[in-house]
């Protein structure tokens, strides 16, 4: 058995803090050794080791690990937790011939759940406090859980997943509509949790072709669907699409119309991930916690948040679609404000309140 890690180098010639992680992690197992060889993917360097074995996995985020046997069988971890799994014989796994196709891999049988599997957990996790429910995701999918940053309060999410000391991804919308306010926060949490945000823009043909027939304020007149659909919503088609599982900072109390029901833990109903339709898993850690809760553990915690909120905007958005709420106002009356309560669910969250795409 031949095991290779692949780790991402930074442009400033530094390792990825989620692979010093990794690396740690092991070695507190006393695993290290069992990695014959460590690849570097370097940043902006697609002729990198790394990045080759990456390309031909069909793996963007590293660290991963592949374990090759006598014959060329391989298997790929894309979660170290995994990984540590399967090296101290914790858990048996299939291996596959060659060089199959990731969707097929016995890395991602690992990574599969089941709906038996996902039920019990849902029942499980219900009443557990949100790290917990983000650690159980986590240990099963590493970096290959997302977790969907707004630049709102979704950084409760972010601190929670540093505080683990797990690998963890993080990526943003940026739909180009962001306040300045916005933009200098998500650096400040970059800084912050020392972590890559991935920010995705909207593709540039749809979007300008867009802005020519309709202008940059269509949503006042004809509704939000469509610039959400541009700028929101395909961005985060092609995000998810690398992901076996992403983690949202949704809240049931944030909309009685649209949230009300989320559970903790789902399958995606809307986007598909990694492993294809129906296999990606919805983490909502904070489901249960109220806007007190959140912000009485921002304080307590010392998390840094947007300066926006010190100005009575609590659920922010984009500029133009989000206003400050008075007093006594509930926190969704400053998003869309001209739109009907039932339809006031971004991008990222559609299949709140759209059926399930077949
Ligand atoms: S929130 Fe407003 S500006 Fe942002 S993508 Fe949606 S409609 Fe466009």
């Amino acid at each position: 058995m031949h095991v290779t890690m692949v780790k991402k180098r930074l442009a400033s010639g530094e390792p990825c803090r989620k692979c010093a992680q990794a690396e740690e992690l092991l070695k507190a197992r006393g695993l290290w050794s069992r990695v014959d060889e460590v690849l570097w993917a370097d940043e902006n360097d697609a002729a990198s080791p790394g990045m080759q074995l990456g390309a031909r996995l069909g793996i963007g985020l590293a660290p991963f690990f592949v374990v090759r046997q006598e014959g060329g069988a391989e298997t790929v971890f894309e979660s170290v937790l995994q990984f540590a799994q399967f090296v101290q014989g914790a858990k048996e796994t299939a291996t596959v011939e060659g060089n199959a196709s990731p969707a097929a891999s016995a890395g991602d049988s690992v990574l599969a759940i089941t709906p038996a599997e996902l039920e019990a957990a849902a029942r499980d996790l219900a009443s557990r406090p949100p790290a917990e429910i983000l650690r159980w995701g986590l240990e099963r999918w590493g970096a290959s859980l997302g977790i969907a940053f707004s630049g709102a309060e979704d950084v409760v999410l972010v601190h929670m997943a540093s505080e683990s000391d797990l690998p963890f991804s993080v990526f943003c919308l940026d739909t180009g509509r962001l306040h300045p306010e916005t933009y200098r926060f998500i650096d400040t949490v970059r800084k912050r949790y020392k972590i890559d945000i991935t920010l995705m823009a909207p593709e540039a043909a749809p979007l300008q072709a867009f802005v020519k027939q309709k202008g940059l304020f269509s949503f006042y007149d004809e509704g939000h669907e469509e610039c959400c659909g541009i700028r929101k919503v395909e961005p985060l088609r092609r995000s998810l699409g690398g992901l076996r599982a992403w983690a949202t900072g949704q809240r049931r109390d944030q909309s009685p119309a649209t949230r009300s029901a989320i559970a903790v833990v789902e399958t995606d109903r809307t986007f598909a991930g990694r492993g294809g339709p129906g296999t990606l898993i919805k983490l909502n850690p904070l489901a249960a916690w109220s806007s007190a809760d959140t912000w009485q553990y921002i304080r307590g915690s010392g998390i840094p948040y947007n300066a926006l909120h010190e100005r009575g905007f609590i659920s922010i958005g984009c500029e133009p679609c989000t206003r400050a709420v008075l007093p006594g106002e509930h926190e969704r009356a400053g998003r869309w404000w001209w739109e009907e309560n039932t339809k006031r669910e971004c991008g990222l969250h559609i299949g709140n309140v759209a059926p399930p795409k077949r």
